[in-house]
C-alpha cells in the first residue's frame, strides 16, 4: 500500500513521524507521506522537521520510503499559493491543501485556491463542483478519495465527476494513528464502495511518490 496523507504529532496526529513509520513498515506500507496540518503560525516549525526525519528514517528503514509533506489547513483562500510555496521551499515534498469537506466548516473557497496553486493533492474536498474537477484535470491535481471514514461521505460524489471529466484521483487513509492505516484489500473495498477501480488510484500514487521523491 501507497499512503501519502498521514498525521504525526507534530499536528494532530497521535505518534511521533519515526513510531508511525516503523508502524506503517509493520503493517506492509510501502511509501508513506507524512503530511501535518500547517498553517503560517506552525509552517517553519513543523516542515524543516519532517524532512529531517524522513532522512534520516530513509537512511535506516528496510522496506518503507517516507516522503515529508504539509497539509495546508484552513489557511485563508487567498493566502494558499504563498503557504504552499513556502512549505516547498522548506522541504514539503508532496503538498496537501485540506479540502472543503463537508465533515468541517472549511473556508468556502479552498477547493479553488488549493487548484490554482502548486499543490499535488487536494484532500477530501466534498462536494467539489465540476468546473473544479476541471481545474484539477488541467493543472495536472490529484482529487482524493478518502478511507477516513468522516471525509469519505463524499466520495461517491467525486468519483463520479472525476470520472466523468477525467480527473485523476488518489486513494489515502488520512491516518492520524496507525490503527488506521489499511492494507490492499481494504482499499479495493473503499474504491469499491465509490466504483472505482482500485488499480488506476495506486498507479497515481506510485507516479507521484516516485516523481516527488526522485526530484532534485
Ligand atoms: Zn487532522
Ligand atoms: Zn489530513
Amino acid at each position: 500500500m501507497i499512503d501519502l496523507h498521514s498525521h504525526s504529532l507534530w499536528s494532530d496526529g497521535e505518534l511521533l513521524p519515526s513510531e508511525l513509520a516503523y508502524r506503517a513498515e509493520a503493517k506492509g506500507i510501502e511509501i508513506l507521506g507524512i503530511t501535518d496540518h500547517i498553517d503560517s503560525s506552525n509552517i517553519e516549525l513543523v516542515v524543516p522537521r519532517l524532512a529531517q526525519v524522513a532522512e534520516d528514517l530513509n537512511k535506516n528503514l528496510r522496506k518503507l520510503k517516507v516522503i515529508p509533506g504539509a497539509e495546508l489547513t484552513h489557511i485563508p483562500p487567498a493566502m494558499i499559493p504563498e503557504i504552499a510555496e513556502r512549505a516547498r521551499r522548506l522541504g514539503a515534498k508532496i503538498i496537501i491543501v485540506h479540502g472543503e469537506t463537508i465533515a468541517e466548516t472549511v473556508p468556502v473557497g479552498t477547493n479553488k485556491a488549493g487548484l490554482q496553486s502548486n499543490i499535488n493533492i487536494l484532500a477530501h474536498p466534498g462536494l467539489i463542483s465540476k468546473e473544479e474537477v476541471a481545474l484539477a484535470k488541467e493543472r495536472g491535481i490529484l482529487l482524493e478519495i478518502s478511507a477516513r471514514v468522516i471525509h469519505g461521505i463524499t466520495n461517491g460524489h467525486i468519483a463520479k465527476i472525476a470520472q466523468e471529466i477525467g480527473a485523476n484521483l488518489i486513494l489515502n487513509t488520512d491516518s492520524h494513528s496507525s490503527n488506521s492505516f489499511i492494507d490492499i484489500p481494504q482499499a479495493k473495498m473503499v474504491a469499491k464502495g465509490c466504483c472505482c477501480d482500485f488499480e488506476p488510484l495506486y498507479k497515481n500514487s506510485r507516479a507521484l511518490a516516485e516523481r516527488v521523491m526522485y526530484a532534485q
